[in-house]
């Protein structure tokens, strides 16, 4: 763990940390307990208290900032293999992601060197200011699907806003977050100011949200974890933002471009294995096109390459853990169980060379309604669930009956219908014939039980400020004779 400039190992309590293509240990992973928690805050509180901090000229942090995105780049090779022998992700996408981290410290760089006051127009007796100041130390903890980027995306904002943040890397992928952490350091990031504690969400997640000197906490993850930290968070009366879970709904009508349709679904949801918290999970296709789909999406998900994750031509490694794997097959046994029909995949692989990993073959489920298992809840996995629709009326009380509300998308050749259907849909983003292309710049977060709060654009740096109103009266009156 990192706490202010010491790099501290112990064995008491250490995990591993299990490469899921193989099963075999890359390391062993030091954990935070509530006293190491507490030492990382101190260290926090006295960098983020220090003039060199907290004094820090907007965009002299953003030199910074800048700095630790050039490191990312200079050792991204090295960081797309540990997230990648972390999590399984296949090397192609991990370097797709570390880029995307880089790109998200260089962004916030230059959002830092906007960062200032406001001055509205006054009345002509006094001058109001909003002025936007850190909360001091802030909490960022995060999950494994995606370590490189859902960290950049709390910690760059963090910083650009002049907090200290504690940074909770999953316990399935710590490295990563270790490694940028070492490399925010040579970037001259002032000790303390990023401290990282790995371990389990039971003791140092929840030491970290109880914690009296964290004063604000960003969490991504599922849905049910959120619902907990909110619940310390609202006792303590802290702020939280929550990126959580999805069920997200991908719909076709029969007017759309039926190639450039099935090759949005097949990437929103096999892309990762599935374990993107916008997966496409559930297919709405309209019942005039539904058998050509289901014949598409069969032939295409039997021929996906599911291979090691660095092995030439790979789209799909293995998903992140041996038991994640086991809830997957519980709940494809469930679909079979409530009458789904299995049209491809609902099994491991059988080749024998990934005998040992936790590979499981797309899938692709029909003949479920919306209250199914599979269809219900976040699988997080290759699992894909395709229902048909009639009308426009029935597809939009479809997609919108779930808990979630996080992503959705969209195929028609209809601009007004796809606009209806877009300002119809309970969801955080909306891709139209398209799907899972996301820049830094838009705001990004759920609807419903997906989340509280806007990640990304210039107003994620919002997330990690609060505003100070701040009233100077003109008036010569008021001064001492
Ligand atoms: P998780 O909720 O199990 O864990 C996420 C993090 O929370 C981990 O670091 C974990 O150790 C920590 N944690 C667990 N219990 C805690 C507690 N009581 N107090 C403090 N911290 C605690 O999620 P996961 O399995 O790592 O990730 C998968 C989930 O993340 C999925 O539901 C997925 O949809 C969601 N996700 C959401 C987004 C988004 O932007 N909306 C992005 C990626 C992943």
């Amino acid at each position: 763990m990192l706490i202010g400039d010491q790099w501290i190992t112990s064995d008491t309590d250490a995990l591993d940390s299990v490469n899921p293509a193989n099963g075999s240990i890359n390391c062993r992973i030091t954990t935070a307990s509530a006293a190491h928690v507490d030492a990382a805050v101190s260290a926090a509180r006295e960098a983020a208290s220090a003039k060199s901090w907290r004094d820090m000229l907007p965009h002299v942090r953003a030199q910074i900032l800048g700095r630790i995105s050039d490191g990312i780049r200079a050792h991204s090779d090295e960081l797309a293999r540990l997230q990648m022998i972390e999590n399984g992700k296949v090397l192609s996408e991990c370097k797709a992601q570390v880029a995307s981290a880089a790109s998200t410290y260089r962004y916030y760089a230059a959002v830092c060197e906007t960062l200032g006051s406001e001055i509205p127009p006054s009345r002509g007796d006094y001058l109001s200011m909003t002025a936007y100041e850190p909360y001091g130390i802030v909490a960022a903890i995060t999950p494994w699907n995606s370590p490189m980027t859902m960290e950049a995306q709390k910690i760059a904002p963090a910083l650009a806003a002049g907090n200290a943040v504690l940074l909770k890397p999953s316990e399935v992928t710590p490295s990563v977050g270790l490694a940028v952490a070492r490399i925010a350091l040579e970037a001259g990031l002032p000790p303390g100011i990023l401290n990282v504690l790995p371990g389990s969400g039971a003791v140092t997640g929840n030491a970290i949200i109880h914690h009296a000197g964290v004063r604000m906490v960003s969490f991504t993850g599922g849905t049910q974890t959120g619902r907990n930290i909110a619940t310390v968070a609202a006792q303590r009366l802290i702020p939280v933002a929550l990126e959580l879970g999805g069920k997200s709904p991908h719909i076709i009508f029969d007017d759309a471009n039926l190639d450039a349709a099935v090759n949005g679904v097949v990437d929103g949801i096999f892309e990762g294995s599935g374990q993107s918290c916008v997966a496409g999970s559930r297919l709405f296709v309209h019942r005039k096109v539904l058998d050509r789909v289901l014949q598409m999406l069969v032939d295409r998900a039997n021929a996906l390459r599911v291979d090691l994750p660095d092995a030439q031509g790979a789209q799909m490694g293995p998903v992140a853990g041996f038991r994640h794997r086991e809830r997957i097959e519980s709940i494809v046994e469930s679909a079979r169980r409530e009458g789904g029909e299995i049209l491809a995949g609902g099994v491991r692989p059988g080749e024998e060379r990934l005998a040992s990993g936790a590979f499981y073959r797309p899938t692709v489920i029909t003949g479920l309604d919306n209250h199914a298992t599979a269809v219900r809840e976040e699988i997080f996995g290759p699992v894909l669930c395709v229902l048909p629709f009639d009308d426009e009326e029935d597809l939009v009380f479809q997609a919108n009956d779930t808990a979630f509300g996080l992503a959705s998308g969209i195929w028609t050749a209809n601009y007004q219908r796809a606009w209806r259907v877009a300002r119809a849909l309970e969801a955080g983003l909306v891709w139209i014939n398209t799907y899972k292309q996301l820049s830094i710049a838009t705001p990004f977060g759920g609807f419903k039980e997906s989340g509280i709060g806007r990640e990304k654009g210039v107003t994620g740096v919002r997330l990690y400020q609060q505003s100070k109103g701040i009233y100077w009266s003109m008036n010569p009156a008021n001064l001492p004779l």
